[in-house]
């Protein structure tokens, strides 16, 4: 058995090029939700996921990419509590799990060895899993948040992905009881949501940018404490040992060293962006101030909830530019420019799918 027909658009090889693609969605159980999907954050992810240079997995087309969804509960399923009809609810990096093993059991879900991406895998019934550039979705309710009533949907989309990616790692530091100074590398959909929910934590931050083109912005806009042009080694020079941590989010190859020198003995750069070549550093750079690298992905649905209410509590606003799915492959295009001020929301209700 299938279930509804969703109207998408989908990427057919590597070209990355999307165009319109119609597919039936997995059967609704009783623990899922159907939904209606509003709005979508396009994420460097998905670019990735559709150039099939993703070294953690292959891609199968026709691929509907996704995975930043706010959409309105249509139907629930016999045993779904945590909705009702006509809620707002957000979709963001996973889908499913094994729900019984200890990262599952403690919030750490997306760890699990048996997660299910929203899009390019396969659901537990053997249907292939689509994004939410398309019409309607169906969702197991235990991954999907509640948006807040007093935040817009197109708002809380790149939250749901872009946003927890930084709030998950940053969340360590945030009660800290000493000033954290904290560094934001590449000043994108993930960095600039990394500067503001790290300034909403109290922490001190740098934006290290690879050009002069965002500091006006990031200072005056988003009220970064510090600008860094990466390519100027002697203002990196003169900033070495300043960092408790460096949220690196670059979607490409970039040295390493010069981020390394900025950590402070004990300095963390988390690493979150997918290069899809390997990274490079020498032991010393680490071992000489006992600095670590780590790597961290998405967050969890409990973090993804917390966030949104974080979000609220303390004001804060997204820097998005909303468009029609028509206009989809010249925003992929404009965000491989780096040309996106700072995240791209689709409004997937608004683009006439049906
Ligand atoms: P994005 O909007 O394209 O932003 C990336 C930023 O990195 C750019 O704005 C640019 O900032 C900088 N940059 C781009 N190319 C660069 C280069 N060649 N050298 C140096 N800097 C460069 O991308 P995004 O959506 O934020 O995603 C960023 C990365 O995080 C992607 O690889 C994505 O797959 C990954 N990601 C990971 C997770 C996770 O869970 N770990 C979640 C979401 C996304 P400046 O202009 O300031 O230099
Ligand atoms: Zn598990």
């Amino acid at each position: 058995m299938v279930g509804r027909k969703s109207n998408a658009w989908a990427a057919k090889d590597s070209s990355a090029h999307l165009s319109p693609y119609s597919f039936h969605l997995r059967e609704a159980g009783k623990d899922d939700i159907l939904m209606r999907v509003l709005y979508c954050g396009l994420d460097h992810t998905d670019l990735h996921q559709m150039k099939g240079e993703l070294a953690s997995s292959t891609t199968n087309y026709p691929l509907v990419p996704g995975h930043e969804v706010v959409g309105e509960v249509l139907e629930l399923g016999s045993e779904v509590k945590k909705f009702s009809i006509g809620d707002i609810v957000g979709v963001g990096g996973i889908i499913g799990s094994c729900g019984e093993c200890s990262l599952c059991n403690s919030n750490m879900e997306q760890y699990c060895n048996q997660i299910i991406f929203p899009y390019n895998d396969i659901y537990k019934d053997g249907t292939p899993t689509q994004g939410g550039f398309s019409s309607l979705m169906v969702i197991h309710q235990s991954f999907a948040v509640k948006i807040p009533e007093k935040l817009a949907p197109e708002q809380a989309a790149p939250l749901l992905r872009a946003g927890v990616t930084a709030y998950s790692p940053l969340k360590q530091f945030m009660n800290s009881g000493q000033i954290i100074k904290g560094g934001i590398l590449g000043l994108g959909g993930v960095g600039h949501l990394g500067v503001l929910i790290a300034k909403a934590m109290g922490h001190h931050v740098t934006v290290i940018s690879s050009s002069e083109k965002k500091r006006k912005e990031a200072m005056e806009h988003l009220h970064a404490d510090a600008f860094l042009v990466s390519t100027d080694e002697a203002e990196m020079k003169r900033e070495s040992n300043s960092l408790d941590y460096i949220l690196d989010t670059v979607p490409a190859v970039h040295p390493m060293s010069s981020y390394l020198l900025l950590l402070k003995p004990e300095g963390k750069l988390i690493i979150v962006g997918a290069a899809p070549e390997p990274l490079q550093f020498l032991p010393s750079e680490i071992i000489l101030g006992k600095k670590a690298i780590l790597g961290s992905f998405i967050g969890s649905v409990t973090e993804m909830q917390e966030l949104l209410n974080f979000w609220v509590e303390k004001g804060l606003t997204t820097m998005i530019e909303v468009v029609k799915m028509d206009y989809v492959n010249k925003a992929f295009e404009r965000m491989e420019r780096n040309d996106v001020r700072y995240r791209f929301v689709l409004d997937v209700a608004g683009s006439n799918l049906e």
